[in-house]
C-alpha cells in the first residue's frame, strides 16, 4: 500500500518547505497542489476566460495539461509543455488564484488529477483541502499555522529573492485576501481535518519542523 501525507494550512505558513524536505527525506514524491491552481489561473488569465460562463470554463479545463518534472533538487511545473514555474509565483497570478480556485468546475478537475497523482505511489501533497477533500483517508495529516507577521515576512523575502517588486503591505493584503477567499468559498473550503496534527511553526526552525513531522510519521 502506498503512503499519503497531506499538509494543509493558510497561505505562506511554510507548508511547501516542510513538504519538500519530508519528501526528500522519505523519498516520496512531492506534489504542490497550489501550483496546479496557479497554472490554471495563468491559463485563464492568458486566454481571458469568462469566469461567469461554466461552458467556457469547462472547455478551457479540457485544454489544460499540467506536468511536474523533476530538475535537480527542484520540481518544475509545465503548462501545456511550457515551464511556468516562475510565472505562476508572480503577483498577477497570486492576485487572481483564489477567485479561480473557488470555481466548482476548476476544483473538480484538479481534485481528480490530484487523486490520480496519489495512486500507487508514496506522496507528500500540500494545499488547502488535501486532508479533507482530496485524500480524506491520508495516512498522516498535518495542519500548519504561523503568526501573520512571520508569514508576511517570509513571503516578502521569498518574492524579493526572486526579483519581484513588492511591498510588505502588498504581501500582507494578498495573504489576507487569499486566506479569506480560501476559507469562505463554498466548494471544499480550507478547513482543518479533525484528525490532523497541528504544527505552529512561528518559532521553529526548518529542522525542528521536519523532526516533529518525522516523529509523527514513525509513530
Ligand atoms: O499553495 P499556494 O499558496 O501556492 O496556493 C495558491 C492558491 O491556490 C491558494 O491561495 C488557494 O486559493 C488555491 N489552492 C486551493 N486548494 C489547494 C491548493 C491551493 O484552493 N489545495
Amino acid at each position: 500500500e502506498n503512503f499519503i501525507i497531506a499538509i494543509d494550512g493558510f497561505s505562506s505558513c511554510g507548508k511547501s518547505t516542510v513538504a519538500k524536505a519530508l519528501a526528500k527525506k522519505l523519498q516520496f514524491v512531492f506534489i504542490d497542489s497550489g501550483a496546479m491552481y496557479r497554472a490554471v489561473t495563468l491559463y485563464f488569465l492568458r486566454q481571458h476566460i469568462n469566469l461567469t460562463n461554466p461552458d467556457e470554463i469547462r472547455a478551457a479545463l479540457e485544454e489544460i495539461h499540467i506536468d511536474f518534472v523533476p530538475q535537480g533538487d527542484t520540481v518544475h511545473i509545465f503548462l501545456n509543455g511550457e515551464d511556468v514555474s516562475r510565472e505562476i509565483r508572480q503577483m498577477h497570478v497570486s492576485e487572481k488564484v483564489s477567485e479561480i480556485s473557488a470555481i466548482k468546475e476548476v476544483r473538480h478537475a484538479l481534485v481528480k488529477q490530484q487523486q490520480a497523482l496519489g495512486k500507487r505511489r508514496n506522496i507528500v501533497m500540500d494545499g488547502r483541502d488535501i486532508g479533507t477533500t482530496v485524500f480524506p483517508d491520508a495516512d498522516l495529516k498535518i495542519f500548519m499555522t504561523a503568526n501573520s507577521e512571520v508569514r508576511a515576512q517570509r513571503r516578502l523575502a521569498e518574492l524579493l529573492a526572486k526579483g519581484e517588486v513588492v511591498s510588505i503591505e502588498g504581501v500582507k493584503q494578498n495573504l489576507a485576501h487569499r486566506d479569506h477567499m480560501d476559507s469562505t468559498r463554498e466548494e471544499s473550503p480550507l478547513r482543518q481535518a479533525t484528525d490532523a496534527i497541528i504544527l505552529d511553526n512561528s518559532d521553529l526552525t526548518q529542522e525542528e519542523q521536519l523532526e516533529i513531522v518525522l516523529e509523527e510519521y514513525r509513530a
